[in-house]
Order: structure tokens, then sequence, then C-alpha cells
């Protein structure tokens, strides 16, 4: 009997993996840890992507929601937040993923092993042959599943990377967890605002989410309940100077609104910079407050709370059974490492990929999506839906699609939207213009629309408008 492919997440890539698979009429299991589809980017609901709904939507998925006539289009040209890519699209999909034959989406599944079914990593014999060995584990108790293949498509999310600079926790970073959060919190949410309204707050990063956070900060100053607001933005570099862009390879935030508004929240008033801080120790004062030292002895203190927005890294731990071959420094496909490397690549300018960057040494094993990229930042999901759509092509024994390239991204770059929370214009009230993060400003966005007439089977070039 053929084993069902197994696809690790049903989150947007893995979902766009299972539509593949569904239209070439293949079998296959979607294991998912949370309690619904997409569990990860319900965790950030509130946040406002960067990418309309063009960029959002797999090809296939499309044609297949589509085709079921229940699926209400929403307006390309609109930017979702991440609830609304959630259930807008992703949980539809996973709903009508789950009817087709031979299809299933498993909830409240977490993979916790991989394996050569019989063969832990040393063996050699058989692996080529031999299906793959799942454990999972679910509120009943662990399973052992068999798949053909497995499309890990897990994402990062889970895995925030720590403040300490060593990349582990910061001393005291874990005894004072109650006064620090991972990610961009939902200022619109009024407990949450009460949280860090009039307070001292620190915030470490300065990628496009520690951005976002200054700019949810920064709103937030402008309130009543805000007032006394301070922020102390903990930045590892030398200077500010670029950090909202600055370098070639820099596009998001050189050119980006999200940039823009963060540069206006950074020099509201209320931040105070700190750079070349890289964080030794978080120690709990007297008063309750913390107080933040960098390893060459600078410090902050009286800190009520903490936002960490230094990235993610992916989660290898159910992988140590099976044969993966990766960059060692960003933990990403080895010869996808050169290509998204965040020291020369940023948003909208990875070459679009396959099947045959993405491959391992453990035949029929995929790593894909956000995960694919390691620690690398720059990930998009239209890159995502071209890896699993060349992926499950190449599985299916489709070599010629699983070699073609569909995707075209323009030059002008994809990623036009605001990319902050729930409000585009959240700091047009302090006179920021707003411009494409990655076309030049005064560029009108450009509508990437996803190639959605090419069937699975078909020849047809380039389809992206
Ligand atoms: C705040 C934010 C904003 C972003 N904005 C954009 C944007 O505007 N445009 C864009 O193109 N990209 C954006 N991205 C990047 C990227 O497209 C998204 O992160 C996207 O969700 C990645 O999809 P994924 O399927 O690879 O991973 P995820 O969305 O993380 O999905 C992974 C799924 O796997 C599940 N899972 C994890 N571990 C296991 C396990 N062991 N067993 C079973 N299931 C597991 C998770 O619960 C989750 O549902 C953004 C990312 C973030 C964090």
């Amino acid at each position: 009997m053929q084993h069902p492919v197994v696809i690790i997440g049903a989150g947007p890539i893995g979902l766009a993996a299972a539509a593949n698979a569904a239209e070439r009429g293949m079998g296959f299991v979607v294991l998912e840890a949370g309690p619904r589809a997409a569990a990860a980017v319900g965790e950030w609901s509130h946040v406002r992507l960067f990418s309309s709904w063009s960029e959002l939507v797999d090809p296939a998925a499309r044609r297949l929601l589509d085709a079921s006539g229940t699926w209400t289009a929403p307006d390309d040209a609109a930017y979702p937040t991440g609830g609304e890519w959630r259930d807008g699209y992703l949980q539809p999909l996973a709903d009508l993923l789950a009817g087709t034959t031979g299809g299933q989406v498993r909830y409240d599944s977490r993979v916790v092993g991989v394996a050569r079914a019989g063969r832990d990593l040393l063996v050699d014999s058989g692996r080529e042959s031999d299906p793959f060995a799942i454990h999972v584990e679910t509120s009943q108790g662990r399973e052992r599943l068999l798949g053909s293949a497995v499309v890990d498509a897990s994402g990062t999310w889970t895995r925030p990377n720590p403040l300490g600079a060593d990349g582990y926790p910061a001393l005291g970073e874990t005894e004072n967890a109650n006064r620090i959060t991972y990610g961009i919190p939902d200022f619109a949410d009024q407990t949450i605002a009460a949280r860090y309204a009039g307070k001292h707050v620190a915030v470490a990063g300065k990628g496009a989410s520690a951005q976002g956070v200054l700019v949810g900060l920064a709103k937030l100053a402008k309130t009543d309940a805000g007032t006394g607001t301070q922020v102390s933005w903990l930045l590892r570099r030398p200077s500010v100077g670029d950090a909202f862009g600055g370098g070639d390879n820099d596009q998001l935030e050189q050119r980006g609104k999200l940039g823009q508004d963060a540069k206006a929240a950074a020099t509201s008033g209320i931040v105070t910079n700190l750079t070349q801080f890289r964080t030794a120790s978080v120690t709990a004062q007297a008063d309750g407050r913390l107080s933040i030292t960098s390893l060459d002895g600078q410090s902050v203190s009286g800190v009520d709370e903490v936002i960490v927005v230094t990235g993610f890294r992916p989660d290898f731990g159910f992988l140590s059974e099976v044969r993966l071959d990766l960059d060692p420094a960003l933990g990403a496909a080895r010869v996808l490492a050169d290509q998204i490397h965040p020291d020369h690549h940023s948003c909208g300018d990875v070459a679009p990929h396959g099947h045959r960057e993405l491959t391992q040494p453990e035949q029929g094993l995929f790593l894909v999506g956000m995960k694919s990229y390691g620690r690398a930042p720059s990930f998009l999901a239209m890159t995502g839906y071209e890896q699993v759509r060349s992926v499950v092509a190449a599985l299916d024994g489709d070599l010629v699609a699983a070699d073609r390239v569909d995707l075209v991204l323009p030059d002008t770059g994809v990623c036009n939207g605001a990319g902050a929370f729930d409000d585009p214009d959240a700091l047009a009230d302090l006179g920021v213009a707003s411009g494409g993060c990655c076309g030049p400003a005064a560029v009108e966005p450009q509508l990437v629309t996803l190639g959605a007439s090419a069937g699975p089977a078909s020849a047809a070039g380039g389809s992206c408008g």
C-alpha cells in the first residue's frame, strides 16, 4: 500500500502543500499541533500583514476553493490581518482539504519524532526504500504513523530567540519571565495596553516586528492612559542609522511604510536608543522593576516591561533521527542559505526556488516554509507556495512541473502594505508619508497575482501578473 505524504503543520505553507497534493490526487495527512488551522498565525491575529491578499492565497488552493463554490474570495488588493488570513482563507482551506478523498487534516496532533521506519540515524540499509515513521502526540496518547514522504512545514513561531546576546537566555531572563514578552503585543486589547501604558518598556530587536512594537507604543503614548510611556530601545548594532533601512539589501526597512512609521515613533520623544547593547543579565530591583545590563557594562534600570522581538529559530528536535544537511549559521537548507542570507537579501529579492534547493540527504524529506529559511527573517508566503508546488510535483514524479518556475517576483518588490497593527495609518497623525516597503515610496504598490490558471500538469510558464 502506498503511504500518504505526511505534512507537518496546517499553516499557510503546509496547507498549500496539501492543496497541491489534493489537486494531484495524492494521499496526504496534515498533522497540526494546535486545535485548528494556522495556530501560529492565530497567535499574531492582530498584526496586519504587509502583503496583500493577492500574495497570500496559494494558486492551487485558490483553484480548489473557487471550484468548491462555498468560498468568497477576498479583495486581492486588500491587506488582511493575521486573523483575517486565517478566518478568510486558511481555515476554509483546511476544512475543504479535510473533506477530499485520500486527504486528512488532524488537529491536536503534535509531531515529536520523524525517522525511517525501523531505522535510527545510524542505520544505512533500506533508507531509500522504507517509509517514514512519524511519532505524534495527541490528547489521546502517542501514535506512530507511516508516510511515503514528509513535508515539514512546522514554521518557527514556537521558538523565539531569547534576549540574551549569546543566543541563550540572559542571566535572570527566565526568573523574570513575568515581565518579559516575546513577539508583538496586541496594543488594541485594553488589558494588554494597560500593561504597557505609562510604563518604562525596553524593546529588544530591530526588524519589522520590533518596529511594529515601537509604532504601537508611540501610539499608546498618545492616549491619556499612556501619558509617561517611555521606551528604551535595545539595539545590538552600533547605531540606529540604518535600522529603518539604509543598505542596498535592506529594502523592507529602507522603503517601507512600516520603517517610516517606526522612524517617526523612534523620534517622537518617548524612545531612548541604547546601541551596541548585547544583553548579559536581567536583575529584579528592590521595587520589582528590572535592570538590564549589557556585556560591555551599559545598563538600563527602572524597566517595567520588556518586549523581545529578536526573531525566531527552527526546532530540529523532532528531526534528530533523519539525515539533514543544513547551513551551520542559518540552519536553512545548505543550498538555499546563500540565496536567503539576511546580510545579502531582504524581503522580496529571494529568487523562487523549489525541490532541488530543498532536498535533504534523507530522500523524501523536505523542510519548507518559514522553517526552510532557518534563522533568516526574509521568508514570504508566496515563495513558500512556490516551494511546495515544486516539492509536491517532485514527490508525484512530475519533474517537468517540479523544475519549472511558476512564480515571478516583480522588480519593484512585493511588500507594499502597512505591516503595522490593525491600523495602516497608525502614525499618520505624526505626519508620516506612506510608501511601499520594497518599492520606492513614490511608486504605486504593485499588485502581484499568484498564477491560478495553470493546473499541476500544465507546461505553461510564468503566471504572475
Ligand atoms: C508577525 C508576522 C507577520 C508576517 N507578515 C507576513 C506578510 O505580510 N507577508 C508574508 O508573505 N509573510 C509574512 N510573514 C512570514 C510568513 O509568511 C508567515 O510566518 C507564515 O505564517 C509562515 O507559514 P508557515 O506555514 O511556514 O509557518 P506557520 O504559519 O508558523 O505554521 C506552522 C504550523 O505548524 C504547526 N506546528 C508547529 N510545530 C508542530 C509540530 N511539531 N507538530 C505539528 N504541528 C506543528 C503550528 O501550530 C503552525 O500551525 C509574517 C510572519 C510574522 C510572524
